[in-house]
């Protein structure tokens, strides 16, 4: 037995909330679209879960960044979705999916068919196990990809006052929560294998701006090497840190944020799978042209690029998803998905963004010195493919990512660098 939708969406974040949004929005009817997630929440804002979420005073709360709130848009909470005539199946994983038939299988046992799916599921974090380290398990190691994470990692944080804490992994995550920990009075040792932090985004000068403030924040860092064993105490608490250097650090708590793998598993041998994503093309459809994927799961053509590309970040999972839903149901109006990567994050009192790609030659713009307001663009081939800019207004962003967007020609690199933000504003 089981129920039959004509539209189904695998995976209840970002990308799924977003969907469900455009679904209404072009007309989708009582009881056509469901949406199957194994979180027991309707969709939410998941960058919240590192920012807001963590702080020690009046942190955000569900239901308060459920999605499109992201966006500026509506709050999408379980009475919306009830209201919209929309099935939100939460709270239960579907353990297989059956493209040729066009059916999945919860784990409850029950059988949902569709006649269009929409993969939305998103990433797991890697697990400290996948390179050899024993202990994910332990109370007092927390990784960080959902709600239920982030309860853990809130609560201990708050049995933790005072204590150390050890954040494995230089990348988002780790800085993210990194300049959480600081806030909540933890002190805080980063350590990841790389020269500097944000390595594959950042120029060392710019991490240096970012990891000169951590250090007058408390944060120590040690790079260059990873860990290779926790001690544990009687509880199977975690203690310590032992690094394959040979150090050992003192931990009361241990943030793990050392990567993601796309959650593509149900798929394997059903569909094309590229670059560890779903592949699609530039209507977010996949080998089987029944089925679309959206958001951190799918590897899709960045047309600015000519290549493809698996991203995983919030903007991508959005307007992924809407142009998925439109591609569902006008075809014939929607075009390619022409995408501008772009990633930011907000940590202290700093804010960046950065659109395009990190490639080619690098100048540098702006002040340095007092970190407040500087930048970088990226030049391969004579022109501009990439812009990051540091503590820029709403008009700044919008100048580079409009700039970035067109590709310009750079004909000197030095003249670049002391026009900085007035280059892109020439554009
Ligand atoms: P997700 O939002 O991860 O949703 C996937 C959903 O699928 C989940 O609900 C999951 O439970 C469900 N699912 C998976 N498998 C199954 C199954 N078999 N059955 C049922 N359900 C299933 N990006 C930014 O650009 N800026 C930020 O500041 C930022 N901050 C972040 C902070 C944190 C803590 C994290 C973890 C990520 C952050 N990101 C940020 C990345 C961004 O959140 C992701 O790119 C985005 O959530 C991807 O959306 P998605 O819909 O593809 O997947
Ligand atoms: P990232 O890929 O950003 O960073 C992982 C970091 O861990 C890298 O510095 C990586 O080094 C390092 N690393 C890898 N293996 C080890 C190891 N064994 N020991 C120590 N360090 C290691 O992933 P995150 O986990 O930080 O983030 C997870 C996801 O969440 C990403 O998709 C990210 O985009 C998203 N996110 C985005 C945010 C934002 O956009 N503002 C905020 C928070 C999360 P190396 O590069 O050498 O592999």
């Amino acid at each position: 037995m089981g129920r039959a939708f004509v539209y189904v969406i695998l995976g209840g974040g970002v990308g799924a909330g977003y969907a469900a949004l455009e679904f209404t929005r072009r007309g989708v009817s009582d009881g056509e679209l469901c949406i199957i997630s194994e979180e027991p929440v309707a969709p939410y804002e998941r960058p919240a879960l590192s920012k807001g979420f963590l702080l020690p005073e009046a942190p955000a709360r569900l239901p308060s960044f459920h999605t499109c709130v992201g966006a500026n848009d509506e709050k999408l909470t379980s009475k919306w979705y009830k209201d919209h005539g929309i099935e939100l199946v939460l709270g239960t994983r579907v353990k297989s999916v059956d493209v040729r038939r066009k059916t999945l299988l919860s784990s409850t046992g029950e059988t949902i068919s569709y006649k269009f799916l929409i993969i939305a599921t998103g990433a797991r974090a890697l697990k400290l196990e996948e390179f050899g380290v024993e202990g994910s398990d332990a109370e007092n190691v927390c990784y960080l990809r959902d709600l239920s994470d982030a309860n853990r990692l809130a609560t201990v944080i708050q049995s933790s006052s005072n204590g150390n804490a050890v954040v494995i992994g230089g990348g988002y995550i780790g800085m993210e929560c990194a300049a959480s920990l600081v806030i909540n009075k933890i002190n805080v040792t980063m350590v990841f294998p790389e020269a500097h932090c944000m390595a594959r985004l950042f120029t060392p000068k710019i991490a240096s701006v970012y990891e000169d403030y951590y250090r007058a924040k408390g944060v120590k860092f040690v790079k260059g090497t990873v860990l290779s064993s926790f001690e544990f105490d009687s509880n199977k608490k975690v203690t310590a840190v032992n690094l394959k250097d040979g150090n050992q650090l003192p931990a009361d708590l241990v943030v793990v944020g050392i990567g993601i793998r796309p959650n593509t598993s149900l798929f394997e041998g059903q569909l094309t799978i590229e670059k560890g994503g779903i592949k699609v093309n530039s209507k977010m459809q996949s080998s089987d042209s029944s089925v679309y994927a959206i958001g951190d799961v799918a590897t899709f053509p960045v047309k600015i690029f000519g290549e493809m590309r698996r991203l995983e970040h919030v903007d991508s999972a959005r307007k992924s998803a809407r142009h998925a839903v439109s591609a569902i149901m006008e075809p014939e109006k929607t075009g390619e998905f022409d995408y501008l990567p772009f990633f930011y994050s907000r940590v202290f009192a700093f804010s960046w963004q950065f659109y395009g790609d990190p490639v080619g030659e690098v100048v540098h713009f702006g002040e340095y010195e007092d970190g407040k307001s500087f930048g970088a663009y990226w030049v391969k081939k004579g022109h501009l493919v990439g812009s990051f800019l540091e503590g820029g207004s709403k008009e700044d962003y919008e100048t580079i990512s409009k700039a970035t967007k067109l590709k310009p020609a750079v004909t000197d690199m030095e003249e670049l660098g002391s026009e900085g933000l007035g280059f892109a504003q020439t554009i």
